[in-house]
Order: structure tokens, then sequence, then C-alpha cells
């Protein structure tokens, strides 16, 4: 059926271990009935018992742990709409994603139950805790129990808070239809299988750990160990707790052979990062692009060149040959651009290619100009790649279009309609450029595009170069304004601990990786980067800090 939910599946896989916790091994079956029961009480609490919301909100507070899919599922089964909290929001932050989300339930696993109780107090939605059983193997459930025949594709399924590094975070709803498109595109990109292992330390409240690292393994009948949180002992510990293989071999500390793929995204990933994990594990990090509202969209390949210029790994499970393409992996601070060249020659930042199912396009500011309005990866195994003469290398807003593509902002129906282009394009707002056959993000056209004098830098790759200075610990490069040229570069830094750094000999060394209206024209020193829980920095607020009469 191809319109079921994902936890349809589930049952098909039964006695196969789902998951992995502090509390022990969970079968798919475990996974399956404790939801179905839990479903039932959430009905019952609000007073339907045949099992049927209509798309109702329920928010829950779990721990990375087996309570959080029974959670997510037993929203699901019910017919409501999952909306899940982070339990290291503060009660401020909580509070507002349940009042916005006009919940209408609140569940909690056990250790949470105190911190939610006073906020759903307050707020007068009753909370349920969470049956202590969840955490245990789950008793059979009786036969006449089951989940009601429902039209499944376009009901709402989860509600995701953005980052919020623009703005207060928006509440994005997806479907069912949705969140399944999301999951098999990256099940076919990544070559998700049942025997693979993922340890799971991320927060459960973003697509990426929610979509990428727990609803793939388990629509393909794979394993997902989940700890508490990231610490370096428990993960290198991870082996005792799954009897795998690979989970062995990864507790001895040989990353090198153990691991199949590492990922980064949700912000771009800085070249000394890439570097080091690559010297560190032998792996080459897989980047890709993703945004709350459209799941991911592209992805690097999991086999072949991850960014141009590197030779191409033979199997994924290959150790990256590293050590020999350190030089071609970055051509772009091994070698100088020639002065004026477009900064887009530089090579870091690829994201790859579209994941089936997904079309993405660029516009340019002035479409009419566009001889060729847009180029289209299509659906499909075999990517066909429609590049029109004339755009290629042009830069412009990325379109997204495609069934994992949001239905709404939470209640925010205006904002909704001005993210669609009239012919139903989302606008990513992120600006990208198609070059050597891959995606190059460039950043937030609002901020990361500084328009200084006639030229476009992108503020992302002038960070991911300048993060190569041995004296900078972290930087955000902003655009601030500028009597003569509009905007000017300025580079916000945190010092290495002991270093010192002048804005002479910033320029100095930059003038040797960047081209000359690229160069920062100013350094602002600050002890640390201000950045969000997703590690991501909010330039408008920088900019403010730094030039308060600005408008911003
Ligand atoms: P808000 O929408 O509340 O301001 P946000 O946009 O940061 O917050 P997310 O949906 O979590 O919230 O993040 C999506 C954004 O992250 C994208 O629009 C893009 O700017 C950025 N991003 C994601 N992946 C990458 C990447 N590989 N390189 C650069 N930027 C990325
Ligand atoms: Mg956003």
């Amino acid at each position: 059926d191809r319109s079921a939910p994902v936890f349809a599946r589930a049952l098909a896989f039964g006695d196969r271990i789902a998951l992995v916790d502090q509390h022990g091994s969970h079968t798919y079956k475990d996974l399956y009935c404790h939801s179905l029961r839990l479903s039932r009480e959430v009905c019952q609490l609000l007073a339907r018992p045949s099992g049927d919301l209509q798309e109702e909100r329920v928010s829950f507070l779990c721990s990375n742990d087996v309570s959080y899919v029974v959670a997510q599922w037993a929203s699901w089964m019910s017919g409501g709409v999952a909306v899940p909290l982070y339990r290291k929001h503060p009660q401020a932050e909580l509070e507002y994603v349940i009042r916005d989300s006009r919940s209408a339930a609140v569940l909690a696993g056990q250790e949470h139950v105190e911190l939610l109780g006073p906020v759903a107090r307050r707020l007068g939605v009753p909370l349920l805790p969470l049956p202590p059983t969840v955490y245990g193997a789950a008793a059979e459930v009786p036969g006449e129990w089951g989940v009601p025949e429902r039209d499944w594709r376009d009901r709402g399924a989860m509600i995701i808070y953005t980052s919020g590094t623009t703005g207060r975070p928006k509440g994005v709803l997806s479907t069912h239809h949705n969140v399944r498109a999301m999951v098999t595109g990256l099940v076919h990109k990544w070559a998700w299988t049942k025997d693979d292992v993922i340890l799971h330390v991320l927060p459960l409240h973003h697509m990426h750990g929610v979509v990428n690292k727990l609803l793939c393994p388990l629509w393909v009948g794979a394993t997902c160990v989940m700890l508490p949180e990231f610490k370096a002992e428990l993960v290198s510990r991870a082996g005792n707790l799954c009897p795998t293989k690979t989970m062995e071999i990864f507790s001895r500390g040989c990353l090198r052979c153990a691991c199949r793929l590492m990922v980064s995204g949700s912000a771009a990933l800085p070249v000394p990062v890439l570097e080091k994990w690559q010297r560190v594990t032998g792996h080459t990090l897989l980047e890709r692009y993703g945004m709350t509202e459209i799941g991911m969209a592209l992805s690097n390949p999991l086999t072949g060149a991850r960014v141009p210029g590197t030779p191409a790994a033979t199997s994924p499970c290959a150790p990256s040959p590293w050590e020999s393409s350190l030089g071609r992996v970055l051509p772009c601070w091994a070698t100088k651009p020639s002065g004026g060249a477009a900064l887009s020659s530089v090579f870091a930042g690829s994201v790859g290619t579209p994941l089936p199912g997904v079309e993405v396009r660029i516009v340019s500011e002035n479409p009419k100009k566009d001889r060729c309005p847009y180029m289209l990866h299509a659906d499909g195994n075999e990517m066909e790649t429609r590049v029109t003469p004339g755009l290629a290398e042009k830069e412009g807003e990325l379109l997204v279009r495609g069934p994992s593509v949001f239905r709404e902002y939470w209640d925010k129906p205006e904002e909704t309609r001005n993210a669609f282009t009239p012919d139903g394009w989302f606008r990513t707002g992120d600006t990208a450029v198609f070059k050597d056959g891959t995606y190059w993000i460039r950043g937030r056209t609002s901020v990361d595009i500084i328009k200084s004098g006639g030229y476009k830098v992108s503020a992302l790759e002038v960070e991911r170069l300048l993060m190569a200075h041995p004296s900078i610990a972290d930087v955000a490069v902003i655009g601030v304004p500028d009597m003569t040229w509009g905007q000017r570069v300025a580079a916000v830094v945190a010092l290495q601990e002991g270093h010192a750094l002048s804005h002479r000999e910033l320029k100095e060394w930059a003038r040797g990786v960047l081209a000359p209206y690229a160069v920062p024209s100013e350094l602002l020193l600050v002890e640390e980067v201000p950045r969000n829980q997703m590690g991501k920095v909010n330039k408008r607020d920088l900019v403010r800090r730094f030039y308060p009469s600005e408008p911003g």
C-alpha cells in the first residue's frame, strides 16, 4: 500500500531488533504493540473511544529511547499529529511549542513528568505520563485491537519546528505522504538496508534526528542504537549495548572500517572539520542539504567523489584515500584564486544532486532575463540532468518541488502562501549554483549573500576559508553597511586560546586565499560566536549587535 504510514511496516519485521537503548533491546513488535496500547489511552484521555483524532496535535517529551518512538507512533495511530518536544529546552520554550501547536494532549516519559507538569497545568492541557511498561517487552495486544482504516495520504503527521535561526521557530506541518517520501528518497540515496546499525545521539525534534536517523532505519527493518546523549566515552562503549558485529568493531575504536556512512548537514561544513574528520576516521563526510520544510533535498553520492577533485571511493566501506587526496580535496585553499575570480570557482560546499522524487530549480533575481528558466533533475534511479545551456553556473534562489515538500506552516496561512511560487515551487530562501555536475550552497539569500560594489560574496565560503587560519577558533562572516560599496565583508571572530590576531595580519593572510573584494575589511573579535542549539548563527542579530542603528 503506497499510502500506508511509516509505522505500518513494523509488524512485518516482527522479532527483529528495532531499537537498543539504555533499557535494553526492543523488537519491531514491541514498538508496534506498545504504541497501539498508548494510542488507546490517548483516545480515551481525549474522549474518542473509537480512536480517531482529527489531526489534533499531541506533544511529547521523551528521552532518546524507546519511549520516543512509542509516543510518536501512538500519536499517529490515534490519528493525531506528532509534535516532539526537546528535553533540553527551557520551560518557556516547551510552553511556546505546546501553546503554538495548540496541542490537545501532552505525553511525558517517566523522567520528564516533573518538568512538564507545571507547564501543562498552566496551559490547561491534559498530561499523560507514559506507563513504565513501555521500557520493557510488550505483551500481545488483544486481537480485536487495530489501527483504524484511514486515508493517510494527506493527513498531517508531524509538526517540527524550524531551528529559529532567522526568527521565532515556525511549526512545519508535514503529512504522512511527505514523511514517507522523505524516508524512501533517503533510503534509496544512502542505500539503507536491514543489516544497518545506526548510532543515534542526535536531538529528536529536528528532521535529521527524526527522519534521517530514526524513521529511515525503522523503514527498512534495521537497528537503531540510541544513546541518551552524546558523550565520547558512551559512543565508544556503544558496542556493549548492541550485540552486532558492527558495533563491536566500533567499540574497539576501529572507526576506519566499522562505519559505512558519516554525514554532515544543517549548516555549511567547515573545511578544517572535513579535513580533520578524514584524518581521524579515514572517512570523507557526506554533506547533504535539507530544511525542516522539505526534508533532505540534495545529497552527495554514497559512492563516487563527494567533493569534485577527490578520487572516487571504490566502495562506501573502503577507507578513503585521504592522505593522498588532501591536496585535491580542497583546491580552494591549496591554490589561490586568480585576482578577481568569482568565488563560485572555489571548491567547497558541494551538496551533490537531488534525492529521488525531488525536483530543484535555480532562479535568478530577475527571471525575465533568464533565457532558459531552469534546470531540472528528474525523479528516479537514473538521474537525468537537464542543464539548460547558458544557465549553468548562474547563481540564484534554490526552489524545490516534490512529494516531500511540507503542507503548511502551522497556523500561518500567509507565510505558507508566500513560501510558494504561483506554480507550486517552494522557495528555500537559500542561494545555490549548479556547477561541475553538483549543487553548491552559497548561503541564505537574505544574510549570507553580501553585495559589495557589484560583487556577490558568499559568507559561507569566506567562513570556510577563514576557518583554516591557525588563530581562528570560530567565525561568522556578515555583510555590514558601507557608504561606498553598499555592504562590506566583516568577520566576527573568536580566537583560539592564547592567540592574537590583528586586522592587518588577517587581511594579509586572507589575500592569499580570497578574491580581493571578499577579504574582510573589518575584524570584530568576540569571546564566542553566538550560535543557537543547532549550531547556527542569527546573522541579523549579529549585524545589529555591531551596527545597532541599522534597520537590519
Ligand atoms: P529558521 O527557518 O527558523 O530561521 P533554519 O532555517 O536554520 O531556521 P532548518 O530548517 O533547521 O531551520 O535549517 C534549514 C537551513 O539550514 C537551510 O535553509 C540552509 O540555510 C541551512 N543548511 C542546511 N544544510 C546545509 C548545508 N549543507 N550547507 C549550508 N547550509 C545548510
Ligand atoms: Mg528556515
